[in-house]
């Protein structure tokens, strides 16, 4: 398969280049040349299928022409080693809890895949050492180091925004050691995003190391995220009798800041998924919002929320998903609506929820099951991406909700570390020197 830029002024990549690269070299970002309709058979049957099946068929249907079967299918099952369950929250809205991965956030599936694909192509050609550049508002951080760690020919760098992500996603990336080094800017996430895209961008520092992304923009991260939104249709098809031809037409909320998640759904919707509309819910952060309204796309400097894995002023993704439905802001809004929240109105959910059901949201997943509430019609079932594990919040969910929120034990495990971070401007010269050096 070959992947091309969005751009469209930088030459086709394969796969293997399109993982080590991660921005093409016209800064856009790749996208499969062709979006594979999975068969009707396959999702008259998914319901009796595992989820390592399901995604091992999504996989393929991506990824087959270029990586062995053998192989695609260990990483397949070797990434998804827990659940992305379903559970009923109330009435028409259910969670699809994406957080029993070891970093208890979405990003572990996308990281822990890219991390095996990646090793899988640099053991494929003996390449020299391969350095990931991650930059992170709070969860990316930590699924990426987590999923890398330990794995030999991989070094990475992590920027994450000084004071800006809470103390247990920082402990989560900066107590690993090995081979994960935590660089902590003075500044915000956009500016920790621009470092890594100046660096790319660098040709002398990229004659001096091989450079890889692993933000969302990567295709090996934000594909395989797809994999949960099929499975997440199978359990439905079992809990409801949803679907295209069935009763019940299924909505999926995802909330949004970089656009990578709801991206791999709107893939996951091209290969046929029967998924009749979407919604990006966001915090206070409303640029995709104002696009849906005004059709006019305007990045702003991003808004610090409660939702911090969220605050996100230049969606890196828009620019696939403007790609994906040709530019067209008909087709677009007539597919994906949004939401936006500001903080009160997301604490005020956490504790509607609370107090309603007992199930306990996250910030981030609070946009989600608002927006399906508020949003919602006749005949349709809801599924919100609960995107976090309340724990991972746990100051401020404790907090809103009056309660103490059990930490899970593979959480409180990185607790117990010591920090360690090597402190940076938000001067590109200076985090060029730091590399060089490296
Ligand atoms: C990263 C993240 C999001 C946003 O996902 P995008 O793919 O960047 O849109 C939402 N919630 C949580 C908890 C996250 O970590």
């Amino acid at each position: 398969m070959q992947y091309y830029s969005t751009n469209k002024k930088a030459p086709m990549a394969d796969l293997h280049k399109a993982v080590v690269k991660g921005l093409a070299e016209d800064r856009g970002l790749y996208m499969p040349e062709t979006i594979h309709k999975l068969p009707k058979e396959f999702f008259d049957n998914i319901q009796d299928m595992s989820f390592q099946d399901i995604a091992y068929n999504v996989a393929s249907a991506f990824f087959g022409e270029d990586v062995d079967q053998d192989a695609l299918q260990e990483i397949v099952f070797d990434t998804l080693r827990f659940d992305c369950p379903v559970v009923k929250v109330c009435d028409n809205i259910y969670a699809l809890e994406l957080f029993h991965g070891p970093t208890l956030a979405f990003k572990d599936v996308g990281a822990r895949f890219m991390a095996r694909l990646l090793q899988y192509f640099i053991n494929m050609d003996c390449e020299q050492q391969v350095n990931v550049l991650v930059a992170t508002s709070g969860d990316t951080g930590s699924a990426v180091a987590n999923g890398f760690l330990g794995v030999e020919g991989i070094h990475v760098y992590v920027l994450y925004p000084k004071g800006k992500v809470s103390p247990i996603q920082e402990c989560q990336f900066t107590t690993l050691g090995q081979n994960i080094t935590a660089i902590e800017v003075d500044g915000v996430f956009d500016d920790c995003q621009a470092l890594v895209k100046a660096a790319f961008m660098d040709d002398e520092l990229n004659k001096h190391m091989k450079l890889t992304s692993a933000n969302s923009i990567n295709v090996a991260r934000f594909l395989p995220q797809a994999f949960y939104y099929f499975n997440a249709y199978a359990r439905m098809k079992e809990i409801v009798n949803c679907g295209a031809s069935d009763s019940q037409s299924l909505v999926m909320c995802v909330p949004s800041g970089n656009f990578g998640n709801i991206c791999s759904a709107l893939f996951g919707h091209e290969m046929g998924l029967p998924i009749k509309r979407f919604i990006a819910a966001n915090n206070a952060n409303d640029v995709f919002y104002n696009y849906l309204q005004t059709a006019q796309y305007e990045p702003k400097a991003s808004i610090q929320t409660l939702a911090n894995a969220m605050d996100v002023g230049d969606p890196s993704n828009f620019a696939r998903i403007y790609d994906l439905y040709g530019g067209s802001h008909e087709r677009i809004s007539g597919l994906i609506s949004g939401a936006t929240y500001s903080d009160d109105q997301i604490r005020e959910t956490m504790r509607q929820c609370y107090a309603e059901t007992g199930y306990v949201l996250d910030p981030h997943g609070a946009c989600g099951y608002r927006a399906l509430k508020e949003q919602l019609r006749e005949g349709e079932v809801g599924v919100f991406c609960e995107t976090a594990h309340p724990a991972k919040f746990k100051e401020k969910v404790d907090e809103i909700l009056g309660i103490d929120t059990p930490i899970p034990d593979r959480l409180a495990a990185f607790m117990k570390g010591e920090k360690q971070s090597v402190a940076m401007t938000k001067d590109f010269a200076d985090f060029k020197a730091y590399l060089m050096k490296q």
